[in-house]
């Protein structure tokens, strides 16, 4: 039987040793999740959001623990554990267990002239069966539960596929989950590489939400292609912040540095490009420098940067780095490790040639250039191939928005950084190579949900 260990990237222990789900494993998990699928499809939708709101309280009573698998697993200080995985579930749990009967509901549409007098027109939503959710291991815990709960409010069973790198966290969600009163095998997990995430899909689930790299991405794409099944994508970004000289500037350079570092710049909506505009880089840069010589970065419980997972991780920002610096890029210091620790990064003198400007970082680098004018700032914001999340810095709300109306991102926010993404009522997802589809929302929840049109003639 094929295992897979996880070691702890902070101190490199074993955490755990798991069996690879083999071909019959995932053929037997679909046939039960399509079981449980037929019960929880029949389950009245406010019945459902109320059994699913006491994930909440299990999730409240389990904190403690909860924190530590995640601390563990992905090397993640607490508080960045609290903030970025555990609050927003809170949120999108109250957000649903709200507003999902209204978002689900039939509603009437006006008939067409084609249609007989006196006929009605209406739409009904229906769950899709099976959800897969494939997550990455930068979230694992949010970015494996908001699919998970958001399938389950619009009725359907799940299969989660957690990271290669994630199993403990895999484990600990389907334990949670079991202890709901949900019908048995509704919500189930595979642990393994992608390999089972491929062998998942190609057993034909009846929708595949992906988190993770742009490469994963299309492979996922190509499997899904072979049936077809319907596929949500959330992929990398190069996210853009663009700080104008009438910003909050001390306001402007914080938010960089905790949008840039936080959980050490693996987060898909980090800040992986500042632009300033040129008459405050000079002061911003400062700034920067200052702020992020004090980052604490450690295992102790005042740090403020905990681990990067991996090795393969570090190895991806060094060659960004390296190739910045013979490139001309000027750093704050050269890339210290130590173990999985690394101190974060600012360079400058940096251009659009270099691998750090074009490529995700998912790391502790923050590259800043200058710009002049709003033109200027939106087409060195646009030239990516990403397409994720920006946000724009001015007191000039008018002038900020109309910027950030011009940016090809799936979000945006005007002197805020990262939140977006933990904003329940916002449906959040990319476009250009960061993929499709949306989550949170109510455009999140019908996702997972398909339109059935039904005309009705009296006569
Ligand atoms: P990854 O693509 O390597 O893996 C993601 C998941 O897909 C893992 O569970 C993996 O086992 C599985 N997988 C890999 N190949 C597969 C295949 N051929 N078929 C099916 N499953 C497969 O990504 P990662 O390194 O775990 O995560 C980091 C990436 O995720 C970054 O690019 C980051 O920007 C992105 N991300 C995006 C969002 C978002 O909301 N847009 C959020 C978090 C992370």
């Amino acid at each position: 039987m094929a295992t897979l260990q996880a070691f702890s990237p902070l101190d490199g222990r074993l955490l755990g040793e798991y069996p690879v789900a083999t071909a019959d494993d995932i053929s037997r998990t679909l046939q039960r999740a399509r079981t449980a699928a037929s019960i929880w499809s029949h389950t009245p939708v406010k019945q459902r959001c109320q059994i699913l709101a006491s994930f909440g309280e299990l999730v409240l009573a389990e904190l403690d623990a909860i924190v530590d698998c995640l601390r563990l697993t992905g090397g993640k200080v607490a508080c960045e554990a609290l903030l970025g995985e555990i609050y927003p579930l809170l949120d999108l749990l109250a957000y649903y267990r709200k507003h999902a009967p209204d978002i689900l509901a039939e509603r009437g549409v006006a008939t067409s002239p084609f249609a007989f007098p006196g006929a009605t027109a209406k739409v009904c939503y229906r769950p899709v069966g099976v959800a897969a959710v494939i997550s990455p291991w930068n979230y694992p815990f949010q970015l494996s539960v908001a699919p998970l709960l958001t399938a389950l409010f619009a009725g359907n069973a799940a299969i989660l596929k957690p990271s290669e790198l994630s199993l403990p966290v895999g484990q600990l969600i389907v334990d949670l989950f079991r202890r709901l009163d949900l019908p048995l095998d509704l919500v189930q997990w595979l642990p393994g590489d992608g390999s089972v995430g491929a062998q998942l899909i190609d057993a034909g689930p009846d929708l595949v939400f992906f988190t993770g790299s742009l490469a994963g991405g299309r492979a996922v794409m190509r499997q899904a292609a072979q049936h077809p099944i319907p596929v949500l994508l959330e992929l990398g970004g190069k996210d853009a912040m663009l700080v104008f000289a009438d910003a909050d500037l001390p306001r402007a350079a914080a938010a960089a540095v905790y949008g840039a570092f936080s959980n050490s710049g693996q987060v898909c909506v980090s800040v992986e490009r500042l632009y300033l505009q040129r008459q405050c880089h000079d002061q911003v840069l400062q700034r920067l420098l200052e702020a992020t010589e004090q980052l604490r970065v450690g295992a102790g419980a005042d740090a403020e940067l905990g681990a990067m997972v991996s090795g393969r991780q570090i190895e991806l920002i060094k060659a960004q780095y390296d190739d910045a610096l013979a490139q001309g890029a000027a750093a704050s210091g050269p890339l210290v490790c130590d173990g999985n620790f690394v101190r974060p990064v600012v360079l400058w003198n940096v251009h659009h040639g270099m691998r750090l400007m074009r490529e995700e970082s998912f790391g502790p680098l923050l590259p800043v250039m200058a710009f002049d004018s709003e033109a200027d700032a939106v087409a060195l914001a646009n030239d990516s191939e990403f397409g994720l999340n920006a946000s724009v810095w001015s007191r000039d709300i008018a002038k900020a928005e109309r910027v950030a109306q011009q940016l090809q991102v799936g979000n945006w926010a005007v002197n805020d950084v990262i939140k977006n993404i933990g904003h329940a009522g916002l449906p959040f997802g990319g476009v250009k190579r960061s993929g499709f589809g949306r989550y949170h929302g109510a455009e999140g929840l019908l996702a997972f949900s398909y339109p059935v049109s039904g005309l009705t003639s009296r006569s």
